[in-house]
């Protein structure tokens, strides 16, 4: 069994990435336009209506614009937590299959989903766990710090797609007023390419084969120098693939198995 990672896009304007294994298609976030994410799935070779599930991790439109529309017109079915579906006005809520925290979400045969808590904003934010076929990949994005229990789960990854927002100097030599920068630095914000290169720091071993940077902050960051503040912390533990996702997908497509 082998599972296909594909990020279609990635960054404030939008978040999504496909995940393909052998008896399922699961897309993780919906946040483009109905009409660029069908560009995209069809470039990366997926049809449309092949694809079975939708994932949202919260409410904010970057992540979730499009996820009702498809999941309708795709066939496909929607998950989220409660929260994120009564945010998003999905009505009947019935017609969403709510997970709850840290409940394992069978998807297909051998693909199923664990959602972390993480913390951001005033949103019901999750990260996810994919597992098929023995590997284990993760999608962490829009958190202001990293639990004990995601880092946990991160050890176990063969693939990690985790958010670096924003240079620390960058964001407070930036244009945002005052309030911003605090909220996006804050608990409930973003992750920094400081603590996302903590974070890998702690995590990767030799079963971690590739890592993507992804919501890179257009204002506030620039793709070398999170690559550069990362690679300087896991450089001598780590000689996998190290790519950016950009806005503009689909790119890297990783296969695990
Ligand atoms: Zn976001
Ligand atoms: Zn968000």
């Amino acid at each position: 069994m082998t599972l296909e990672i594909t990020h279609l896009g990635s960054g404030s304007s939008g978040n999504s990435a496909a995940y393909r294994s052998e008896d399922a298609i699961v897309v993780i976030d919906c946040g483009f336009s109905m009409k660029q994410m069908e560009k995209r799935l069809i470039l990366a070779d997926i049809q449309p209506s092949d694809v079975d599930h939708i994932l949202v991790t919260h409410h904010h439109m970057d992540h979730s614009k499009s996820a009702m529309r498809a999941s309708k017109s795709w066939g496909a079915r929607l998950h989220s937590n409660l929260e994120t579906a009564l945010r998003m006005g999905w009505e009947p809520v019935s017609d969403v299959r709510t997970f709850a925290d840290l409940d394992r979400v069978v998807l297909g045969d051998d693909l199923s989903v664990i959602p972390i808590p993480v913390p951001h904003d005033d949103a019901d934010n999750v990260a996810f766990i994919v597992s098929s076929g023995g590997e284990r990949a993760a999608y962490v994005t829009d958190l202001g710090e990293a639990t004990e229990e995601l880092k946990g789960h991160l050890k176990r990854c063969a693939h990690i797609s985790i958010e670096a927002n924003y240079d620390h100097s960058r964001l407070l030599s930036g244009p945002y007023p005052d309030s911003i920068k605090r909220r996006i630095s804050g608990r409930g914000g973003h992750l920094s390419n400081l603590q996302t290169a903590k974070i890998l720091e702690e995590v990767v071993s030799e079963k971690t084969k590739s890592i993507s940077l992804c919501h890179l902050s257009e204002k506030n960051n620039a793709p070398h120098i999170a690559e550069s503040e990362v690679l300087v912390r896991i450089d001598q533990y780590f000689d996998g693939d190290l790519t950016i996702s950009k806005k503009i997908g689909p790119e890297f497509v990783h296969h695990l198995g």
